[in-house]
């Protein structure tokens, strides 16, 4: 994970990337993490690490854990539509 050296979060609180709640305050947060990712350089390592090791909590590559869902089942689609094997 040599890209970690170069993220856009280090020295940001890493509570801002793990919103306790999807309303309220931490609507605010998940929004305010997604503006650091936004201007991340390792943005797309970052969320293909969070993809591989299916992490299922918090903010990572800019989207949350439900984006990053509908992300691997849009993969998971397009892969078997093409002929591939899914996992
Ligand atoms: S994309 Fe977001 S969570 Fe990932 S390294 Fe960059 S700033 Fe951190």
């Amino acid at each position: 994970m040599e890209w970690i050296h170069h993220a856009a979060c280090i020295g940001t609180d890493p509570e801002l990337f793990f919103p306790v709640s999807s309303e309220g305050p931490g609507a605010r947060q998940r929004e305010e993490a997604k503006q650091v990712c936004a201007g991340c350089p390792v943005r797309q390592q970052c969320l293909e690490w969070a993809l591989e090791s299916r992490q299922r909590a918090g903010i990572w590559g800019g989207l949350d854990e439900r984006e990053r869902a509908a992300l691997g089942r849009r993969r998971a689609n397009r892969l078997r539509s093409a002929g591939g094997v899914a996992r």
